[in-house]
C-alpha cells in the first residue's frame, strides 16, 4: 500500500497515531474481530486508565470476539476503559454520553471476516452514522473510513461516503482519500479531518 506493503487498515492505524493522544475518547463504529478496537485502546488508554473507547457492532458474535481479544491484549485496568455495545452505529449517540469530546471515529466497513457475509454495513445506516460522528467529533478530530469496493454493494456504499465527504464545507473540514491507482478493487481509505 502507500507506506510500503502495508494493508489499508495498517495505513489507517498510522494516521490514527498522528491524531489521537493518551486520554482521548474514540469510537470504533465496526468492532468486528476487535483488531481496530485493540489498536485504538493501546493508543488512548494511559497508565492511569484515562482514555476511553466506545466500540459497537450489530453482531453479538463480533462483540464477543472483540471482548475476548481485548481481554487477551490489555491489562484489566485498561480493559475497563473499553465499552462495547451490540447496536447499529447509526445509534451511536444513544450510548456515547453528550459532550464526550470524541477525537476519532473509525469505520471499517463490510462484513465480519470469517463470519456471515450477509451481515454487512450499508449505505443508509453508514450515512446516518457518519452524520452522528460528524456532530460528536472535536475540532482537530478525524473520521476514518476503510471502504471495500470489491464486494456487491461496496462501491455504492463507498460512493455514499465520498459524496458525504465532498459536501462538507472546506473551511471546516479537510477531506481526503487514499486509493491504489493500479489496483482498483483494493480498499479505499477516506479521512475527514475537522478543523
Ligand atoms: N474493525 C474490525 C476488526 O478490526 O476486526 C473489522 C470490521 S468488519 C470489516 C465490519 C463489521 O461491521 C462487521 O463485524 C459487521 O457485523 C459490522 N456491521 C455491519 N453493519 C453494521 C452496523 N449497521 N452498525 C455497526 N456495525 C455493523
Amino acid at each position: 500500500y502507500m507506506f510500503g506493503q502495508k494493508k489499508a487498515t495498517e495505513v489507517a492505524h498510522l494516521v490514527w497515531k498522528l491524531v489521537v493522544q493518551k486520554g482521548d475518547t474514540v469510537v470504533d463504529a465496526t468492532c468486528g474481530n476487535g483488531n481496530d478496537t485493540v489498536a485504538l485502546a493501546k493508543l488512548v488508554v494511559d497508565d492511569f486508565a484515562k482514555g476511553c473507547v466506545y466500540g459497537m457492532d450489530v453482531q453479538e458474535d463480533a462483540i464477543q470476539n472483540t471482548s475476548s481479544l481485548l481481554n487477551l491484549s490489555l491489562d484489566p485496568n485498561q480493559r475497563k476503559c473499553v465499552k462495547l455495545y451490540s447496536i447499529c452505529h447509526s445509534r451511536m449517540v444513544d450510548v456515547i454520553p453528550e459532550n464526550s469530546s470524541v477525537r476519532l471515529v473509525a469505520f471499517n466497513l463490510g462484513y465480519l471476516p470469517g463470519g456471515d457475509k450477509g451481515i454487512i454495513t450499508n449505505s443508509a445506516t453508514t450515512l446516518l452514522a457518519l452524520k452522528a460522528a460528524k456532530e460528536l467529533l472535536l475540532p482537530g478530530g478525524v473520521i476514518s473510513v476503510v471502504a471495500y469496493v470489491g464486494h456487491p454493494g461496496g462501491r455504492e456504499e463507498y460512493e455514499t461516503v465520498q459524496a458525504f465527504a465532498s459536501e462538507l464545507p472546506a473551511e471546516r473540514w479537510v477531506c481526503s482519500q487514499i486509493q491504489m491507482l493500479n489496483k482498483p478493487l483494493a480498499p479505499v481509505l477516506v479521512f475527514l479531518f475537522k478543523r
